[in-house]
């Protein structure tokens, strides 16, 4: 499954996911978000559980959250990655939108460029991305 990974966009979990608030909640909702989730997963509370990263997730959201500064920063940050994934994924497809080259052994399907989306002719266990050759569009490929 290696294959296309350098390509596999993974949407990370911002910090309003960790700490289960809206991007514009208030300080107050994201501070009694943060005591309810901290005390439920201080380590202290959860000796025998793995998952210690979790508080530190939580408190690392907190410490970004709570102070208007590094929160404006980092909403600008969170905007930039969405714009982003917004322009790069061009379509959503399926193995079958593609056309086959026989001879060659692999799938191509046609870019709104002119250029193409080409496919190895392996199959698909988890969706990938995939880049046009010609120009920046990007489509994701679904497990049919
Ligand atoms: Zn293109």
């Amino acid at each position: 499954m290696s294959q296309n990974s350098a390509a596999t966009n993974t949407r990370q979990i911002s910090h309003y996911d960790v700490l289960q608030v809206a991007n514009d909640a208030t300080v107050e909702e994201i501070r009694k978000a943060y005591q309810t989730l901290a005390l439920q997963f201080h380590p202290d509370k959860r000796k025998n559980d793995p998952d210690s990263e979790r508080f530190i997730r939580i408190d690392g959201a907190w410490k970004v959250l709570r102070d208007e500064q590094s929160r404006r920063v980092y909403d600008a940050e969170l905007m930039q990655r969405s714009c982003e994934d917004e322009y790069f994924v061009n379509e959503i497809l399926t193995k079958a939108d593609f056309d086959r080259n026989h001879e060659d052994g692999y799938n191509y399907h046609a870019c709104r460029c002119g250029g193409y989306y080409v496919l190895p002719d392996e199959p698909i266990i988890e969706k990938i991305y995939v880049g046009c050759d010609e120009c920046s569009l990007v489509v994701q490929v679904n497990p049919s």
